[in-house]
């Protein structure tokens, strides 16, 4: 009876790119409980597990309630903020006096509003003098935004999540959105056409199992699949000319370059059936709209770039993009790393802006109302740069902000000895207990989704509303509120005057993107947001309601200058590390479960969450390999790789395929084992395959 709501509200989720919407019950103003919207255009009155326990997670027993400094004995021992901030100002300015003013980086997340990644982006860059900072997004979406970038001339996924139930062909590529997804497949399982589901994977995941075809294609292939598709369907005549005229350029080039991939080759190098593959040709062709959907299988990887764009190129040239049902389509990871891609100031400029453009740098300034010398001309080293920068002396402090590089950077023993060199390691987050903060000099407790409030973007671009329903433990404080603290210590609080919440942000950002692809200005406020159930960009001041599926390309046009999109392509590359005598086995790596988020760190806190997936590390083999190996299920066995290894129980099913194995991300052991490869244009790490070996304990 005591937690009997006296009222709701509603506000999007905080962990997946889906971006459901959840009722949350309020008792005298503070949440007691949730459950999923109905009337949400997204969810439709669905939540997956991890939804459901939100709230749980905030009540942690080791949230950061406080500020934690280092001391003389090594311990991270309380202090109040002013003394945090005076640490924080003392420790980064000194570095900088000392290594110049590029000697301090950031690294941030797909995870927080984006009213905050801008502060955060916009403090680091123009109030700090920071030249390096960038996001965790680095490490799931960087491939897809080069693609869209160089294919359609902006980073734009097109699509809208009707287009699950409007598709005839749904083709996943290395996706699982059963477990990653979970609400995004319910959309799947409305469609009412009878589709043809198809799955690219190695790996037989659960959405594979669900598929009316299965194309286990070998690891890192699936370029090649996509090239041999093209050559197939352009030879028999299955194109739509008439859009690739008026809507691409390139084709003729496209054309020759897919020639030498012939079935036979591809059937070589995919080890596929040539009969999987025309009848996925076939299928494309007969059924009639067809839609592309990529996660982590294809970003992931040593040539996710242009894999990405394999993908595109079969869009365009069966015209299946700005139509119902159709796209070339990827799906986000994280609850606002939309918002991260458009906003976080980090390798673009504020509103999808380029740091290098002069003319770009103006009208930024003009928003803000800065002076425009104070923004950088040049782009911020990547992730895996900062890395090697801080191994290479180069970058002496690093402050994370709510993400957890020492779990889930790629190469882990390197990655933690790397973050142990540095002069000064700030950490914010909601827990002192993470793998990262546990290294920190100084750790900066920051409220979570629930105690603070903004917006976020989801994959389909549509922008949600979170809110403060919960007070904050202790101390701790919204980030907002931290960049604020930060902005006043270090002196440069009075270009943050108008930075006052961040609803007074939300409009800068408005002001940010207009004249944009991402233009939004027609928004009016947060509250404009809850009436539409979020809203999609573009929505431009004029005719912001002109276009309420907001699909993009629907007039053919795309966001080159001339209006078409680019087909491109390149030689496939070989893996860099393929098995061998040492370590003959391939390791695969994703999602295991839905009730579990990335590194654990929230999700792990929640017991019903504990209880929906296993604890203890474990390593999918396939039966023959652990016949030959002498493995038996449910036993310990040790994972190797060059770069350490991992315990794990032995799980023996023909999900995997003789001579792969498969390791959830999630567990802390797992990036003791992947290795530091990257694409060569997102520079985002190849976390899917490298070489193992698996021994009996
Ligand atoms: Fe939250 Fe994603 Fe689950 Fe929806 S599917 S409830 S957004 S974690």
């Amino acid at each position: 009876q005591r937690l009997k709501p006296d009222a709701t509200t509603s506000m999007v989720c905080g962990y997946c790119s889906t971006g459901c919407s959840l009722n949350v019950h309020l008792k005298d103003g503070q949440a007691v409980n949730l459950s999923p919207t109905t009337s949400y255009p997204v969810n439709l009155g669905m939540a997956c597990p991890k939804g459901w326990e939100a709230l749980t997670v905030l009540d942690a027993p080791d949230r950061a309630t406080t500020p934690l400094l280092r001391n003389a004995a090594g311990r991270l021992a309380p202090v109040d903020w002013p003394t945090a901030m005076g640490e924080f100002v003392r420790r980064f300015q000194s570095i900088q006096r000392q290594h110049g003013p590029h000697s301090i980086a950031f690294l941030s997340t797909g995870q927080m509003p984006t009213e905050e990644m801008a502060f955060l982006g916009s403090l680091a860059k123009f109030g700090l003098g920071m030249l390096h900072g960038d996001g965790n997004t680095r490490q799931c979406m960087a491939s897809a935004v080069v693609a869209y970038k160089q294919s359609f001339g902006f980073d734009s996924p097109p699509y809208s999540y009707a287009d699950f139930e409007e598709s005839d062909v749904l083709v996943f590529v290395g996706a699982n959105p059963c477990l990653a997804h979970p609400i995004m497949w319910e959309r799947v399982m409305r469609n009412r056409r009878s589709p043809e589901i198809v799955v690219i994977d190695p790996r037989a995941t659960e959405t594979a199992m669900a598929a009316t075809q299965h194309l286990a294609l070998a690891p890192k292939s699936d370029q090649t699949l996509f090239y041999g598709l093209a050559r197939i369907l352009i030879k028999n005549g299955w194109i739509d000319s008439r859009f690739i005229n008026q809507s691409t350029a390139g084709f003729e080039q496209f054309w020759e370059f897919v020639q030498p991939f012939d079935l036979d080759r591809v059937v070589a190098e995919t080890r596929l059936k040539a009969s999987q593959i025309e009848r996925l040709a076939e299928t494309i062709h007969e059924r009639g709209r067809s839609s592309f959907w990529w996660t982590m299988g294809v970003n992931q990887s040593h040539q996710g770039v242009r894999t990405a764009q394999s993908i595109i190129n079969v869009a365009l040239l069966t015209g299946n993009i700005g139509r119902p049902g159709t796209g070339a389509n990827s799906i986000t990871g994280q609850c606002n790393a939309m918002g991260s891609r458009l906003f976080s100031n980090t390798t673009g400029l504020l509103g999808g802006h380029d740091f290098t453009n002069a003319q770009h740098r103006e009208k930024v300034a003009g928003v803000l109302g800065i002076d425009t010398a104070t923004i950088p001309t040049e782009n911020s080293l990547a992730y895996n740069e900062i890395m090697e920068g801080i191994l290479r002396g180069k970058i002496k402090g690093l402050w994370v902000i709510c993400t957890n590089p020492a779990h889930s950077w790629i190469n882990q023993s390197s990655a933690r000895d790397i973050l142990d060199r540095l002069d000064f390691l700030v950490v914010q987050d909601m827990y002192h207990t993470t793998e990262t903060a546990q290294r920190a000099h100084l750790v900066l407790p920051a409220a979570g989704w629930g105690e603070k409030e903004g917006t976020f973007i989801n994959s389909e671009r549509r922008i949600g509303v979170i809110k403060k329903v919960r007070k904050a433990p202790g101390q701790a404080l919204a980030d907002f509120q931290i960049f604020r603290l930060v902005a006043e210590a270090w002196g440069c609080g009075k270009m943050f005057s108008k930075w006052t919440s961040p609803a007074a942000v939300f409009e800068s950002m408005k002001e940010l993107s207009r004249g944009q692809p991402c233009d939004f200005s027609g928004v009016r406020d947060y509250a404009f947001l809850d009436e539409r159930g979020g809203v999609q960009w573009p929505y431009p001041q004029e005719g912001g309601d002109d276009h309420p599926e907001r699909r993009l390309f629907a007039d053919g046009r795309f966001f080159h200058p001339d209006g078409r999109a680019r087909f491109v392509f390149e030689e496939p590359r070989p893996m860099t590390e393929l098995p061998s005598a040492q370590y003959p086995l391939l390791l695969l790596t994703g999602r295991g479960t839905a009730s579990q988020w990335h590194t654990q760190t929230r999700t792990s806190k929640s017991a019903v969450l504990r209880k929906l997936y296993p604890e203890k590390p474990y390593v999918e083999l396939n039966p023959g390999d652990a016949k030959r190996l002498a493995i038996v299920p449910n036993r310990w066995v040790t994972v190797s790789s060059q770069r350490g290894q991992m315990r794990a129980l032995a799980v023996i099913a023909p999900t995997v395929a003789v001579g792969t194995v498969f390791i959830p991300m999630h567990y802390e052991a797992t990036n003791r084992l992947t290795d530091a490869v990257f694409d060569p244009y997102s520079k985002q790490p190849s976390y899917k395959a490298c070489a193992v070996r698996v021994s009996p304990d």
